[in-house]
């Protein structure tokens, strides 16, 4: 059986110094904001390329603290709309909607799965005031074609890096290589998620957001508190989603290996990229660049059930990244009259395939072989 994803295999790779840390942890009788937290804030900051980071719970709640900021700050309004992806993982409307604001959903390009510039253009409005992209399966969005869109409009633009620590901005990379620009600092703000599954996993439930605006990252600071900059002193209405200190002390280890773990994955990614060669499967577009992180490697079957049958019959793990679109959704029934064909079309006949950076090389080439018998 080859798993769809080993999670124990990827983290019994730090099992040594995770029992370490969780001691240093548990002797040091301070378990909430404490400096496992402080540490994580600035190495992400850092390693992102941004001035600041703010721990949060989760990933949604990161997201969710970017739009309520905004409003408290003044820049954005309740009922502003927000532009978002139509195929993307429900946390991200979720966001918008639980902040008070509405989303406006935007179709994808077949290729690349990500928010399709062209369409987002269509969908402009007077009441448009931002833009949240996500950087779908790892690859990040056409970042350069959307700021230049939010320059001309003055709207603010979001990054959902969710699925894409450490992407790295290709065409900025060669046009000033000591600047390169990576998730995270490709917009005005951006959340992530430390979910297991991420790239960069926690072994519970974390989030971060990373912004280069003092105001906002102060505003989330406080929110994400109690809303408090001072102990028993607040200064809105704000909510708890700290950054557990516990799952900050294994994000310290794991973050070392990032980018080790994302070389793992474009490395299996090219080779499935060569070797896979079956004309009743479309495989994802890929540039050959850094802007790709494959947090999932997706691959397009007109027949899915046929080939969900014949992978389970060859042991071999797979998941649908998502079955039911947003629209379609029963909690987004505000949705169910629109039409979002290609999303549709990309719900009906993806299939993610085995990918994770503790893959062997025989286990790479069972899935080759699998899929090219199929
Ligand atoms: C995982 C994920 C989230 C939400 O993260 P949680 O930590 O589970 O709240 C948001 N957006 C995208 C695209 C994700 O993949």
């Amino acid at each position: 059986m080859i798993k769809f994803l080993d999670l124990h295999k990827i983290n019994a790779r730090f099992d040594k110094e995770f029992q370490e840390r969780f001691k240093n942890f548990l002797d040091s009788g301070y378990y909430i904001l404490g400096s496992e937290v402080e540490r994580f804030e600035a190495d992400f900051a850092a390693y992102c390329g941004t001035e600041f980071c703010i721990g949060t719970a989760n990933g949604l709640d990161a997201l969710t603290l970017v739009f309520k900021s905004y409003i408290h700050l003044g820049r954005l309004q309740v009922d502003d709309e927000v532009i978002v992806p139509a195929n993307t993982y429900i946390a991200s409307i979720l966001s918008i909607i639980n902040a008070g604001l509405r989303p406006i959903l935007v179709e994808p390009k077949l290729d690349t799965y990500n928010i399709s510039a062209e369409e987002l253009i269509e969908r402009l409005n007077p009441s448009t005031k931002a833009i949240l992209v996500v950087h779908l399966y790892g690859q990040l969005a056409d970042m350069d074609a959307i700021n230049a869109i939010a320059k001309s409009k003055r709207l603010l633009v979001i990054e959902d890096a969710a699925q894409a620590h450490g992407a790295i901005d290709g065409s900025r990379f060669e046009a000033q290589s000591s600047k390169f620009r990576k998730a995270g600092n490709l917009g005005d703000a951006a959340a992530f998620s430390f979910y297991p599954t991420k790239n960069l996993g926690a072994l519970g439930d974390a989030g971060a957001v990373t912004t280069n605006d003092r105001d906002l990252a102060e505003t989330i600071k406080a929110m994400r508190n109690y809303g408090s900059s001072e102990k028993y002193v607040n200064e809105m209405i704000g909510v708890n989603s700290r950054l557990d200190e516990l799952q900050a002390t294994f994000l310290n280890v794991k973050l070392k290996h990032l980018d080790e773990d994302n070389a793992k994955r474009r490395a299996i990614a090219k080779r499935y990229l060569q070797e896979i060669e079956n004309r009743k499967l479309t495989l994802p577009f890929y540039s050959g660049g850094l802007d790709h992180v494959f947090h999932l490697f997706v691959i397009r079957v007109d027949d899915r059930v046929d080939f969900e049958t014949y992978l389970q019959s060859r042991n071999i793990g797979f998941l649908i990244h998502y079955p039911i679109p947003p629209h379609q959704q029963n909690a987004l029934s505000m949705f169910s009259k629109n039409l979002y064909p290609i999303t549709e079309e990309i719900h009906k006949t993806i299939v993610s395939i085995p990918m994770s950076p503790v893959m062997t090389d025989a286990e790479i080439s069972t899935v080759v072989n699998v899929l090219n018998a199929y």
